[in-house]
């Protein structure tokens, strides 16, 4: 069994699309990002990456890379899946925190498990999606970024 560990974060501003999860939300802001700038599957990507020893998302897909320019995050983490397959190995499970002040989640929190957990080949029960605020504390508090954290456990087939 390996553990991999992931974090992103993306600045938020008016005219851009929010989705997280996989899922589009209905809101005023969104990601500043080349891809789509799904946070939360960005961390689940590196997480992943970590735990079979593949380095991270930036060294796959650059961002320099213009084929990646505002490319669907859930193609990035099909792509995840099958290197991670290909080494060998199946996911056990997933657990991600995301940390947003506006908005809630809890509407979509179905919807992205659903999402997220078909890509992955896994069951929705074997990943959770929490999200919570940051109490009004810096950047994030302020409504102008959101933070995904993410950690899975891999083990061989
Ligand atoms: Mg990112």
């Amino acid at each position: 069994m390996r553990i991999g560990f992931g974090y992103d974060s993306h600045r938020l501003a008016e005219g851009r699309k929010l989705v997280l999860g996989g899922v589009e939300i209905p809101f005023e802001k969104g990601c500043v990002a080349h891809s789509d700038g799904d946070a939360l599957i960005h961390a689940i990507c590196d997480a992943l990456l970590g735990a079979a020893g593949l380095s991270d998302i930036g060294s796959h897909f650059p961002d320099t890379d213009n084929q990646y320019k505002d490319i669907d995050s859930r193609i990035l983490l099909e792509k995840v899946v099958q290197l991670i397959h290909n080494q060998g190995y199946k996911i056990n499970n997933i657990d991600t925190t995301t940390i947003i002040e506006k908005p809630k989640l809890a509407d979509f929190r179905e919807q992205m498990i659903q999402t997220l957990s078909t890509i992955m080949q896994i069951s929705p029960s074997q990943m959770a999606i929490k999200a919570k605020t940051n109490e009004k504390l810096d950047a994030v508090g302020a409504g102008d970024a959101v933070v995904c954290y993410a950690v899975c456990t891999i083990e061989n087939i």
